[in-house]
């Protein structure tokens, strides 16, 4: 009797083929823009302590009260699948004494992160986010920098119809004002809110713009705007902001309803969505959060950043051909063996590091084909040339330029070079 196949968990994928290669081309992108921006690099642990989230993200988020994915040691600290960056990115801002670098310190990553959502299209357990973040200063360029970094990457993903949403959420003092406000407004009405949105009035009360309970929407239509009720600063940081992206050319809608469900967020918030993604139409978005790195033991420091989902901008992009090329480039040589036994095959193995160590791609079949199956293979990598080694000599096929010679195996490497250094 044979085993049951054992299946990937619920949430969670396999990464292959052309996946793995537009995957590729999307990291390279990122890359490029990122790095030509000086941002650095940065991977954290997949796992952090759990209170760095708790802290960090909010014990009133969605995230924090349902979405987490944690478990203990055994000395029995309290461990979580980490499901954002940001957090993590400022814990090692501190830990690493990066305030005393030049500020700002710029970084960015790749990375997957976990949440236990209910799984669908675009929706997963395991997801990877790209994401950059600038800590250390608070100078509003540095927020319409990041905005266009994120937007150009989307751009160059092909994604489409992209749409840039935009909003203030004021600094935590004029904030805490607004949220008494709200909160009397959501009293007022309390019975025809939802019962999750009318137990979190004390809470999260900015929850309730997210909400698409009929009731809640239709109380939260007249609800004070936090935007309207921005200090004189905030409200001079965010014109700034909103008037570099002009400058930039990038277009946004300022929406009073963004809060994003994170608690972190001060001042700027964005969100860029597409039509092409359905239900979960959120490609990426972030923010401002100036109090984040002292929540950590670190000294009073600005911050913005965003994640896009890597998934998402793949569902939503158009995946142009030259975006799935294999990274590597065309095949230049590919080897062959006429014949059989152990000294033939380790002739052409040699050849075929020769030709790699020289700087050239190159493959041989490793399915012990016959030489027919092995020039079928050749021909559809679309191989320049081919080496048909019979032993001391090998038979060297031009595919591109016709024609053929025999000349001695160890030869072979040096008549590509020149072969291709003469096209
Ligand atoms: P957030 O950290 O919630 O602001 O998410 C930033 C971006 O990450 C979203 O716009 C999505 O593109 C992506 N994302 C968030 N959660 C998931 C998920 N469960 N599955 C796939 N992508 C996600």
């Amino acid at each position: 009797m044979s085993e049951p196949k054992l299946k990937a968990p619920r949430g969670t994928y396999d990464v292959l083929g052309e996946q793995a290669l537009a995957r590729t081309a999307l990291e390279a992108r990122a890359r490029s823009i990122l790095e030509g921006a000086g941002y650095e690099r940065i991977e954290t642990p997949t796992f952090e302590a759990t209170e760095l989230f708790q802290r960090g993200v909010g014990e009133s988020t969605d995230i924090v009260r349902k979405e987490m994915f944690t478990f203990e040691d055994g000395a029995g600290r309290s461990l979580t699948l980490r499901p954002e960056g940001t957090a993590p990115v400022c814990r090692a801002y501190v830990e690493h004494g990066m305030h005393k670098r030049r500020q700002p310190v710029k970084l960015w990553y790749l990375s997957s992160f976990f949440r236990h959502e209910r799984a669908q299209a675009g929706r997963y357990r395991q997801f990877w986010q790209v994401g950059a973040e600038a800590l250390g200063s608070e100078d509003p360029a540095l927020d319409a920098e990041s905005i266009v970094l994120l937007a150009t990457l989307l751009a160059e993903m092909g994604v489409r119809n992209a749409r840039l949403r935009l909003s203030s959420l004021g600094s935590a003092e004029s904030r805490s004002e607004y949220r008494e406000r709200l909160k009397t407004h959501l009293r007022a009405s309390e019975e025809s809110l939802s019962a999750e949105v009318r137990a979190r009035i004390d809470l999260n009360p900015l929850r309730a713009f997210d909400s698409e309970h009929a009731g809640t929407a239709r109380v939260m239509r007249d609800a004070p705007r936090l935007l309207e009720h921005l200090s004189a600063e905030d409200a001079e940081h965010f014109a700034q902001v909103r008037g570099l992206l002009d400058a930039a050319k990038v277009s946004y809608e300022v929406d009073s309803t963004l809060v994003r469900g994170i608690d972190y967020y001060t001042r700027t918030v964005f969100e860029f969505t597409s039509d092409a993604l359905g239900a979960q139409s959120g490609v990426g978005g972030g923010g401002r959060y100036d109090g984040l790195v002292e929540q950590f033991g670190g000294p009073p420091t600005p911050g913005i950043g965003w994640a896009a989902g890597i998934e998402r901008i793949l569902l939503a992009g158009e995946r142009s051909a030259a975006g799935n090329q294999p990274a590597s480039g065309p095949v230049e040589l590919f080897v062959a063996i006429d014949g059989s036994g152990a000294e033939l095959t380790r002739l052409a193995f040699g050849l075929l590091g020769e030709a790699r160590s020289a700087g050239l791609t190159a493959q041989m079949d490793l399915g012990g084909r016959s030489l027919k199956g092995q020039l079928g293979h050749a021909n559809a990598l679309g191989a320049h040339y081919v080496a048909i080694v019979g032993g001391e000599e090998a038979v060297l096929r031009d595919t591109q330029r016709g024609g053929q010679e025999r000349i001695a195996t160890d030869t072979v490497v040096h008549a590509v070079l020149r072969g291709l250094h003469d096209l």
